[in-house]
């Protein structure tokens, strides 16, 4: 089974092909961040702009580098959604015209299935399993009972994970995106500033971040009032701190209410050093197994699109060509 994956759904124009679920033969991601960075985020028009001139490029570079050509795939898979609603569509349009051109199956796969399915090119899944998603605007604790099967179990009620990293960072005036800023000076100091947790209710496996965004900026705020300086590898590393120690604990909360013994860390959060050293040494604590996918597959790519669309392929879960870009698509149907 070889399969093209695209990825358009925010600002990475990528292309990648996957045989047998999980051999890559190719991962080609082109970035946009330069682009946006001076408007200190994703501009949505600018986005799909530079998607619609890359994106064939991007295809026959992965299919070159692959070493194979479109007669040799058996699907193509595509991120459906959620996202951007212009810069989806230009990925569904590239697959749409393959599919139609080649007579290849069609599989639209959801962003975060395609997140999870990031682990599965180092090692394989085994099911059941509780995947904790954190990404830009994601922050979810999913369990799979098998192959693109997903229930939820919690999810953020405000800011995701990573919207709350690259806010945190903005106050501190770090360049855009921020998450990997505030892991890099969080690595310089010690979480010494208290800032809140925020558990919710004694059984709940939901989140909130914006209470502790709020905390950080308030501080900062304070201190500039009261003329004090700060370090700000200590609000960094603080901020972190909050952040890691409320996922890890929820996240084992809801391994231990399934009763699984595996875990995924998935999305763009999963890059994070002090999240990926805390939460690996908790499982290995509690017996339990974790996969987390290497640095370059945590953020948004086509490898993890391919992987999890080799599946639903395989299930036969195709998509006819009325298939549309879901800004809002949901995991659990
Ligand atoms: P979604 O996947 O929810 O649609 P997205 O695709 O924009 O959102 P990703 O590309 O998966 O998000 O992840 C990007 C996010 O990950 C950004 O918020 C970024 O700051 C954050 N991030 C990346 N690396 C790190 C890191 N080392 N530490 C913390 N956050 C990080
Ligand atoms: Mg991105
Ligand atoms: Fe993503």
């Amino acid at each position: 089974t070889i399969v093209l994956g695209i990825e358009t759904s925010c600002d990475e124009t990528a292309a990648a092909v996957i045989a047998d679920g999980h051999r890559m033969l190719s991962n080609v991601i082109s970035s946009q961040m330069d682009v946006h960075r001076r408007f200190g985020g994703v501009v949505p028009e600018v986005a799909s702009r530079r998607h619609v001139e890359r994106i064939t490029d991007i295809i026959q570079e992965a299919l070159d580098q692959a070493d194979v050509t479109l007669d040799d795939l058996s699907a193509v898979a595509v991120t459906q959604g959620p996202g951007l609603v212009g810069a989806l569509l230009i990925g569904v349009s590239a697959a749409k015209a393959l599919s139609f051109s080649r007579g290849l199956p069609l599989v639209g796969v959801h962003h975060i299935a395609g997140h999870i399915y990031a682990a599965h090119l180092v090692k394989p899944l085994k099911f059941p399993l509780v995947a904790l998603v954190v990404s830009g605007g994601h922050t979810e604790l999913i369990y799979m009972p098998e192959h693109n099967r997903f229930e939820r179990l919690g999810r953020t009620r405000d800011d995701a994970a990573g919207e709350a990293f690259d806010k945190v960072a903005r106050v501190l005036g770090l360049p855009y995106p921020g998450g990997p800023e505030i892991d890099r000076l969080a690595q310089k100091a010690s979480p010494v500033i208290d800032y809140p947790r925020a558990w919710l209710e004694p059984d709940s496996l939901d989140f909130s971040f914006s209470g502790l965004k709020s905390a950080v900026i308030n501080d900062l705020h304070n201190r500039k009032q009261r003329g004090e300086s700060w370090e700000p590898a200590e609000i960094a590393a603080s901020f972190q701190a909050s952040v890691v120690e409320v996922l890890v604990e929820k996240a084992m909360r809801a391994v231990k209410k399934t009763g699984v013994s595996h875990l995924v860390l998935a999305g763009g959060v999963s890059a994070n050093q002090g999240l990926r050293q805390a939460l690996t040494a908790r499982c290995e604590q509690e017996g339990i197994e974790i996969y987390i996918p290497p640095l370059q597959l945590c953020t948004d790519n086509a490898a993890m699109i391919a992987a999890a669309g080799t599946y639903k392929y395989l299930e036969g879960r195709f998509s006819g060509f009325d298939m549309n870009a879901e800004p809002n698509m949901p995991l659990v149907e």
